[in-house]
């Protein structure tokens, strides 16, 4: 159970627990729904957009604690920013999942810098890049 207990650290049950953002924004000018099938994620996610910078981010769904910590903690992390620098959030947290490798994203990565564990757990990956995912898939619509 050691490599579980690192997996699951403080922060990532926390934000598990109580979840930031956890509420419809009927402002949001930009939605997405996302489900994850092999674990039962699911979230709908409302973004309010202004002139290429992201004002409001929030959420709503369940699933697992991963998955939960990740949607919390990336409405947390993209709001106040541009579509640009969140495109390139992405791609760095997408690195990092999947490769466990810190250095390579630690630059602008923050606190997200939690989920490189997650890389040591391949069907863990879907859940944290649910939310990300998503929001992809929301901001292109
Ligand atoms: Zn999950």
């Amino acid at each position: 159970m050691d490599d579980l207990h690192n997996l699951y650290q403080e922060v990532i049950i926390d934000h598990s627990h109580h979840p930031h953002n956890f509420c419809v924004c009927n402002e949001a000018n930009h939605m997405g729904d996302g489900y994850n099938p092999l674990c039962g994620d699911k979230l709908t996610l409302y973004i309010k957009e202004e002139n290429g910078v992201v004002e409001e981010a929030t959420f709503q769904g369940s699933g697992c604690a991963i998955f939960m910590a990740s949607a919390s903690m990336m409405t947390d992390a993209i709001k106040g920013k541009k579509i640009d620098e969140i495109k390139e959030l992405y791609k760095n947290f997408h690195v990092l999942v999947t490769s466990g490798d810190i250095n390579q994203t630690t630059k602008n990565i923050g606190k997200l810098a939690v989920f490189a564990g997650v890389s040591e757990f391949p069907v863990r990956v879907k859940c944290a890049i649910l939310p990300w995912h998503t929001l992809k898939e929301a901001l292109d619509k």
